[in-house]
């Protein structure tokens, strides 16, 4: 497991805590989970290691906030402080329902899940997807849902038009069934490109997440916040560095 890309992905955690400390400390630390499960995939973690990160915010006073909130402090120029975390899901994999949603009722955090709308109830990488049942008894708690497209597509490589029905179908499919308006987007694969943010603009978004890492402060543009991704390669010690 301790391969070249494993330390590669330790020294950058490393550079980007150091860039933090050093140049933007006000900033917060969206962080970017897919599974929690006792699977062995690269992007899941289990479920005792989501506990343990998740204590250790609260034993240490972090604030953790919606994103909704994070973007509003942002955009009323609000000053970050440097303890503030946002936690996201990608995909939504069945396990956030039964994995992650007791865990963050356990220690009452908000959190963002970014749904590809047309997998919903189906598998994606092996592994089950969550049911509008299951979204919707996570929604009317308190759990956000946002769109991700309908199919994880890769929107650079389509059209304009093939791009833009992606996002809107995945941000009505949410729209309707949940009952409420959708202003956040994650691109699948981390993948955007200028007219992609038109789209967006257009669709009455006002912000996007990235896969780029980084920390969330002033400086940053709405559509393209940076995040930390959390996954099963995430150690203790390196968890410490993205938060
Ligand atoms: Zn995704």
């Amino acid at each position: 497991m301790r391969n070249y890309k494993y330390y590669k992905a330790f020294i950058n955690d490393i550079f980007w805590f150091l860039k933090r400390q050093i140049f933007c400390r006000n900033s917060a630390s969206i962080l970017m989970y897919h599974s929690v499960s006792d699977e062995k995939q690269f992007f899941t973690v289990s479920p005792e290691e989501f506990n343990w990160q998740m204590k250790y915010l609260q034993n240490n006073n972090y604030n953790v906030i919606s994103l909704n909130d994070l973007i509003k402090k942002i955009q009323n120029k609000e000053i970050v402080n440097k303890k503030t975390i946002v936690i996201t899901f990608d995909d939504g994999y069945e396990d956030n329902f039964i994995n992650v949603y007791p865990i963050l009722k356990q220690y009452n955090y908000p959190a963002t899940i970014f749904l590809s709308t047309g997998l919903m109830s189906g598998h994606r990488n092996g592994l089950k997807m969550l049911s509008w049942e299951q979204i919707m008894e996570m929604s009317n708690y308190g759990i956000d849902f946002e769109p991700h497209t309908q199919t994880h597509a890769r929107l650079t490589e389509l059209d304009n038009n093939q791009a833009e029905e992606e996002i809107l179908k995945s941000k009505q499919d949410i729209e309707n069934n949940l009952n409420k308006k959708c202003t956040c987007f994650a691109y699948p694969w981390g993948n955007y490109n200028k007219e992609t943010i038109e789209i967006l603009k257009n669709l009455e978004f006002i912000s996007a997440v990235t896969v780029h890492r980084g920390f969330v402060s002033q400086k940053i543009s709405p559509y393209e916040l940076p995040r930390n991704f959390v996954d099963s390669w995430v150690t203790k010690f390196r968890f410490l560095l993205k938060i």
